[in-house]
């Protein structure tokens, strides 16, 4: 008999989890709060990876997370991540997801439809794979419960938001796939759906959390209200100056006298050290500024620049600078597994931002 596999979640962990269940005869059902192709951070990240690749060994990729994350990642968790990525992404590239992996760092930018969600042409192309797959996906349907019986999974309740029906599904397996909570915070650059229903589901389910104070929080976004609410990549103030209320380049200072050499170094070693320096900044009443005005025409089309900031800025839009301010951006806690997706309630697995690690 197939075994019948739920998952909940339409990112790219859900939609790669639920693949490879149909590819292993499983038969899977796909619950998705939202639009499957374009409702999650996935579709809106910017699309870019960093992994053990090329000359960057798993052992360096490992002792750099580990640093980075100040030794609070779980190292067994990390040693899976550093030693299967690139493996993982080459079974995507060969599921025929469009791919590019290069040293130590890996785009799926290539099939995006803009660029403001990087991640929106590879969630797009996971559908239609798992549609292909036999997946069945039901779209702005939410998971709200896990049901178990004897301490073991059975299946899961859930809504359908179109007509309020609740339904309940049986399955030998379920796996949370439905990414973090970034919407619980006024200021996020997450999809408004993003509501942490794992989280609270896994609680009902009497499995405990970990590591959920830590947020991050990305260093720039958007603040003024004549721009979305959105990320600015740390790699534009290599090219244009961030300043505070006085013109001082406060932050470039500070990123130096911590033995980094750019915005772009500290985009990937220091985001949490720059949202708390920014952060203090503005409480004690202080003001950010991304001095757009600076930007020549010629600038714009910088494939850096153009990743860091994602929004067309005409010359009618960069007349002065505009105001910026940390966003939240990514929960780094969640649902405890271990390095097989293995949560503590037996049938229960989990994937993707939902977990801890
Ligand atoms: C603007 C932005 C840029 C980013 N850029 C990058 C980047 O360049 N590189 C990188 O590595 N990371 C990046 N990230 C982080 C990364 O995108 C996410 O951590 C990752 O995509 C999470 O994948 P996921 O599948 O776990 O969750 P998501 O992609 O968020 O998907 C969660 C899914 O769960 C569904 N869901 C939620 N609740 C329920 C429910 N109750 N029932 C059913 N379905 C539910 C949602 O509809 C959604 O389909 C970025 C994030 C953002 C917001």
């Amino acid at each position: 008999m197939r075994k019948r596999i739920i998952v909940a979640g339409s990112g790219g962990a859900g939609l790669t989890a639920a693949i490879a269940a149909a590819k292993k005869g499983a038969e899977v059902l796909l619950l998705s709060k939202t639009s499957c192709a374009t409702g999650s951070c996935t579709a809106y990240s910017g699309g870019m990876f960093s992994l053990a690749s090329g000359s960057v060994t798993p052992e360096e990729h490992f002792k750099k997370v580990i640093e980075v994350g100040r030794s609070a990642g779980d190292p067994e968790l990390v040693r899976t991540l550093s030693e299967h990525c690139e493996a993982s992404l080459r079974t995507l590239s060969d599921w025929g997801i469009t791919m590019k992996i290069g040293e130590g760092r890996a785009h799926v930018r290539a099939s995006a439809p803009s660029e403001i969600m990087g991640g929106a042409g590879m969630t797009g192309e996971l559908c239609a794979l798992a549609r292909a797959e036999g997946v069945k996906i039901l779209e702005n349907c939410a998971a709200t419960r896990i049901l178990s019986a004897g301490g073991r999974v059975e299946g899961l309740e859930w809504v359908d938001w179109k007509t309020g029906r609740e339904w309940r599904s049986w399955a030998s397996a379920v796996i949370l796939a439905t990414g973090g909570g970034g919407a619980i915070y006024s200021r996020t650059d997450n999809p408004y759906r993003m509501t942490g229903d794992g989280y609270a589901m896994a609680l009902e389910a009497g499995l405990d959390l970990a590591d959920m104070e830590y947020v991050q929080f990305y260093p720039l976004g958007w603040k003024d209200p004549a721009f979305p609410v959105w990320m600015v990549g740390l790699t534009a103030m290599d090219y244009i100056p961030v300043t505070d209320g006085k013109g001082r380049e406060f932050l470039k200072e500070a990123i130096l006298s911590w033995g980094l050499s750019s915005g772009k170094e500290a985009n990937y070693f220091a985001r949490d050290r720059c949202a708390s320096f920014l952060a203090r900044h503005e409480k004690d009443g202080g003001k950010i500024y991304l001095h757009i005005e600076k930007l020549a025409d010629d600038m714009l089309s910088l494939p850096d620049l153009r990743v860091s900031l994602m929004v067309d800025l005409p010359p009618r839009r960069r007349v002065r600078p505009v105001e910026v301010s940390p966003i939240q951006h990514y929960f780094t806690g969640g649902v405890p597994i271990d390095s097989e997706g293995r949560t503590r309630l037996p049938g229960l697995y989990a994937c993707g931002e939902v977990t801890a690690g």
